[in-house]
């Protein structure tokens, strides 16, 4: 039996990356109390990788407006975004930057002392007319700057940290949720956090691929627990490729590089987005341009017929390259041993960005039916909700804009519903599920690995429900997922020690990377159609008669049930997509 302790907060928020902090920010300047648990040091979040920008019509640099914001957002998104959510979303973008700066975000500036703003993918003016400078940034440290800006604010405010401590589940008590039980990662010990609200705001899941973008925890933990408790999954299929990693790595070169002009180009020497995108180039929407590079690799037209492409920013200069991308700059010649100022930089389609997640509303809260039924209590914000703003794409910088807005709304939703509530009394010893659990994995008998299982299952999903799909790939990784399942009976830990156990976090860590890998397949197996980052080779054409819908997986018992709910339009029917 472990040591337990238990807490009491009015918020208890999981993540320590944007959409958390501002959630934590506003409870507390509501003066209800809030803590933030994360499995990582604050600071350390995978917001503080983001290089490139977050969105907001300013237009400080020519003419923008958020209605063109929002047109790009839903057009990017092939359709499936919810419209309302995009609406709040591009107009509260430009206020939640503006206090960002109030904050103290160094931005980038025009010569006038205004935030500067820069070109991303699928931004464009006047409804597709051509690029536009949208992008606020700092450099290429932009989630940096708004991860220690965030991180400063709520130390001012009173805001509780529980560093390294892993969340393993939520408490659920008479219908609404009520609290959590943690793993405290230096100890071993269990702690209970009694709450009146909860928000998980753990970010993505882009450990599921082989190649990715992101950080090593992202294990999407926040999903899989509700996932567990009953909570569909909203869109899971959707999984973003970037389409510049470094080749065979996937550390991301930000869109960024082809905001200041960078061009990427095929083993013959072409610039091949001349081909499929004539009016925004290199800086058409990401799911695309990933598509593209896989065809131009299909056609022998990678770098010597290899599976890579070229990004070129030779043109751009020593000056801007050192300037305005830095840590790109710093990456290149750091991981590849090659210098962006003379010579090609060889890349690769990354796993980078999850657009399913928890379904919410447009307050956070989880909804956790195909009918939007609220459960009370409960929050989601961030990369692990799908409000839906992002629909089947999401366009660069709108993930920032994402977890500022989202994490903001949550939070002064948190706060009004505990300034409103009692807390509900706890169950008897919910610390009992995740205690017998750890039990059983300290117990049995090592007869597989869990790394193993672990490599497998991201070879699996890069190989058959990665940028391109179709029916035969996706139902063998459906069977080895089955199989995964199986073998993940026979994982032990060997090592039975209380302190630092990262071996027995990861192994329950790649329990909830089995069970949203299911819930990827099943979903993009039922999806007979293409859209946005969800391309079929079997079903090449996108289908609104039958799938303009959201698809929601559930879990029942060891299977995964699909059904779809409908999406939001107000202002902009479906098209079809040319940029
Ligand atoms: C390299 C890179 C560059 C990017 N660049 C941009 C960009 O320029 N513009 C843009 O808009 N988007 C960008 N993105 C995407 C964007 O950064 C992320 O989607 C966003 O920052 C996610 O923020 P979040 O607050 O949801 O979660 P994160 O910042 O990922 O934080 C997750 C938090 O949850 C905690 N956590 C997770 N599981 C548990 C658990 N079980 N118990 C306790 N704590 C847990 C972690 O410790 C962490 O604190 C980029 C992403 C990457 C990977």
């Amino acid at each position: 039996m472990t040591n337990t302790h238990i807490h009491q907060f009015d918020a208890v928020i999981v993540g320590a990356g944007g959409a958390g902090l501002y959630a934590a920010l506003e409870v507390a300047e509501h003066m209800e109390n809030a803590a933030v648990l994360s499995k990582i040091y604050p600071s350390r979040s995978h917001t503080g990788a983001a290089q490139g920008g977050v969105g907001a019509a300013l237009g400080n640099r020519e003419p923008d407006s958020p209605e063109w914001h929002m047109f790009d957002t839903v057009k990017g998104s092939d359709y499936l975004a919810d419209q309302n959510a995009v609406e709040i979303f591009c107009h509260e973008a430009i206020d939640t930057v503006i206090e960002l700066e109030h904050l103290g975000l160094p931005f980038n500036r025009t010569k006038d002392g205004k935030i500067d703003q820069r070109r991303f993918g699928g931004h464009t003016k006047e409804f597709g007319q051509g690029p536009v400078r949208r992008a606020c940034y700092a450099a290429d440290r932009t989630g940096h700057m708004i991860l220690q800006t965030l991180f400063q604010q709520c130390i001012k405010h009173q805001v509780k940290f529980y560093s390294e401590f892993h969340v393993l589940d939520i408490v659920i008590e008479q219908g609404r949720c009520v609290g959590l039980v943690a793993y405290e990662i230096a100890t071993g010990h269990l702690h209970i956090f009694h709450a009146k609200t909860v928000l998980l705001a753990t970010g993505g899941s882009g450990r599921l691929y082989k190649i990715t973008s992101n950080a090593h925890g992202l294990s999407g933990d926040g999903m899989a627990i509700p996932f567990h408790h009953g909570v569909p999954l909203q869109d899971m299929e959707f999984f973003q490729f970037h389409p510049t990693g470094i080749y065979q790595m996937g550390i991301l070169l930000s869109e960024a590089c082809r905001g200041e002009g960078g061009k990427l180009i095929n083993g013959k020497g072409e610039r091949f987005m001349e081909k499929y995108a004539p009016t925004l180039l290199d800086l058409a929407p990401r799911d695309l341009i990933s598509q593209y590079i896989y065809e131009e690799i299909h056609m022998g037209n990678g770098i010597n017929g290899k599976d890579y492409v070229h990004l070129d920013l030779r043109h751009l200069g020593k000056d801007r390259i050192e300037k305005k991308l830095p840590d790109i700059t710093d990456f290149v010649r750091t991981y590849l041993g090659l210098d962006p100022v003379k010579d090609l930089i060889p890349v690769q389609p990354t796993a980078h960005y999850s657009m399913g997640g928890i379904p919410t509303t447009i307050n956070g809260e989880v909804l956790k039916d195909g009918v939007n039924t609220v459960l009370p209590g409960l929050y989601a914000a961030g990369e692990a909700a799908c409000v839906s703003v992002h629909g089947a794409n999401r366009l660069g910088t709108n993930s920032l804009v994402d977890i500022l807005v989202f994490g903001r709304r949550s939070g002064i939703a948190m706060a009004e519903y505990a300034s409103k509530n009692d807390y509900t009394p706890l169950p008897p010893a919910p610390e009992a599920p995740v205690q017998s659990r750890i039990n059983a994995l300290m117990t049995r008998p090592l007869k597989e690995s869990a790394a193993r299982i672990r490599a497998d299952l991201q070879t699996q999903m890069m190989d058959n429900c990665g940028v391109h799909r179709e029916e035969k790939g996706l139902t063998q990784a459906k069977n080895k997922i089955t199989e995964y399942r199986q073998r993940f009976e026979a994982v032990g830990v060997r090592n039975k020690g209380e302190v630092y156990n990262s071996e027995l976090l990861e192994t329950m860590e790649l329990e909830n990377l089995i069970d949203l890998a299911d819930a990827t397949v099943q979903s993009a197996l039922a999806r007979r159609e293409s859209r946005g980052a969800h391309a079929r080779q079997d079903h090449p054409k996108r289908d609104d008669k039958n799938f303009l819908k959201h698809s929601l997986a559930h879990k029942n018992d060891q299977k995964t049930d699909i059904t779809y709910k409908p999406v939001i339009i107000t202002k902009f029917e479906p098209k079809e997509r040319k940029y």
